[in-house]
């Protein structure tokens, strides 16, 4: 369950019902000024809300002076081991610390960085890894790491409690995706701070993305996470910023910027769905409004799949459709269709409106309706899908479905389409 305290880092609010904040972690060395500001404004362009540097070192702690004064999103000091540079972190102005209380020396240390963190109003990340548990639950980990986990941060938020520091948030990482999952389920039972969750060296951009959208989306999904951090391997941190965000898009959990539908394709493609796609969604990065954009690989279902969409594009032949929330808005040529879309979106972006041209509206409407009569016996993914659908409630339709997928025999399509190359139509 969503967390019921709220903490702000930088004037950012988190947990308490707030929206869920991105952040990220720069991978430069902290202390090369140059560096680490070109990435800190490249992921804030990407949407970061806050942003994480290490601080290992006391050439570190030096920069980071600098760092917040410069930065434009609030930035938390990345502390193991040294309590000295926690402590010089927070006069340094940082805007949140992260620590894991169990490798900073012990509880006196511990006390001495909260007591400057209350006096300065500077609020901390306590952090707990499956790789560092405390040595008294080494034996719980071996027989439940689950709980093992839950009772090291429960351990370290009693600590704070002891210690009259309530301003944390706490996180429980691990690189084991249905630990993470079972082990931050617990823990928002039994704790009230807001949580930061990421799975622990989730991996490479492709491996690492899925992981995290499976982990942090279920806990996601469950209303469990306050703010998250895709941790991949890769130097662009911007990346783990964007993969962040389509989490939180697919959820309807934020909105930002344009949201991209796609078919999944097939025989029936009419144009080069890898290369328009790529491009739609490269170009898209530019747009601030949060439409959605749709790119159906063929008419032959008309848009109805897509008619939510803001704007879309459809092919058949060497024509192509604009469409925009379920009715045609222009035929075009097929090499024009991205341009003419990106007009479109253009206008939109500028006008907030959807111009109709009547005329040319019309037009579209009489070419899709063609497609889609000509198509009519057309059994495609989505047509088998509503089919589908219909049969599980309704034993008629059920028998629809039946005959409609029994063997036929087939010929070969003389007017194939230039991309397919040869076609399968049923007799
Ligand atoms: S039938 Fe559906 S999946 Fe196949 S190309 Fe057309 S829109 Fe895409």
């Amino acid at each position: 369950m969503a967390s019921k305290r709220q903490i702000h880092v930088g004037g950012v609010p988190i947990g308490g019902g707030a929206p869920v904040v991105v952040q990220t972690m720069t991978k430069t060395e902290t202390a090369n000024l140059q560096a680490t500001m070109t990435q800190i404004r490249k992921v804030a362009e990407a949407g970061a809300d806050l942003v994480r540097v290490a601080v290992p070192r006391d050439e570190d702690v030096e920069a980071l002076r600098t760092i917040v004064r410069e930065s434009p999103i609030p930035v938390i000091a990345d502390i193991h081991f040294n309590h000295t540079l926690a402590l010089k972190a927070i006069d340094a102005g940082a805007h949140c610390v992260r620590l894991n209380p169990g490798n900073i020396g012990g509880p006196e240390k511990v006390a001495e960085v909260a007591e400057r963190a209350a006096a300065a109003g500077t609020p901390m990340r306590i952090g707990v890894n499956s790789g560092s548990l405390p040595r008294h639950l080494h034996a719980l980990e071996r027989e439940n790491p689950v709980e093992a986990l839950v009772t090291a941060a429960t351990e370290f938020v009693a600590l704070m409690e002891r210690l009259r520091f309530e301003d944390f948030k706490v996180s429980i990482k691990s690189t084991n995706v249905p630990n993470t999952i079972a082990a931050n389920r617990l823990l928002s039972e039994r704790i009230e701070y807001p949580l930061h969750l990421g799975i622990t060296e989730a991996g490479t951009r492709w491996s690492g993305s899925l992981k995290s959208a499976v982990g942090l989306g279920t806990l996601l999904a469950d209303g469990v996470g306050d703010t998250i951090r895709i941790s991949l391997s890769t130097f662009h941190a911007e990346e783990e910023v964007k993969v962040a965000w389509e989490i939180l898009k697919a959820l309807q959990l934020r909105e930002r910027g344009p949201v991209l539908i796609a078919c999944p394709t097939c025989g029936r493609l009419q144009f080069d769905m890898d290369t328009v796609v790529t491009d739609i969604e490269r170009r898209l990065e530019a747009y601030e409004d949060p439409i959605e954009v749709a790119v159906l690989g063929c008419a032959v279902n008309g848009i109805g799949e897509a008619s939510h969409a803001d704007f879309g594009i459809t092919g058949a032949r060497n024509e192509g459709l604009i469409f925009s929330r379920g009715k045609p808005l222009r035929k075009v040529p097929q090499d024009q269709l991205v341009d003419a879309l990106f007009a479109e979106i253009d206008k939109y972006a500028t006008s907030k409106r959807i111009d109709v041209d009547a005329r040319e509206a019309a037009v579209g409407a009489e070419w899709l309706a063609r497609i889609e009569e000509e198509n009519a016996g057309e059994l495609t993914p989505e047509r088998l899908a509503a089919m589908e659908a219909d049969a599980a409630d309704d034993e008629a339709a059920d028998a629809r479905l039946v005959s409609a997928i029994a063997p036929e025999p087939v010929r070969l399509d003389e007017a194939a389409s230039p991309v397919q190359g040869r076609r399968f139509s049923r007799t």
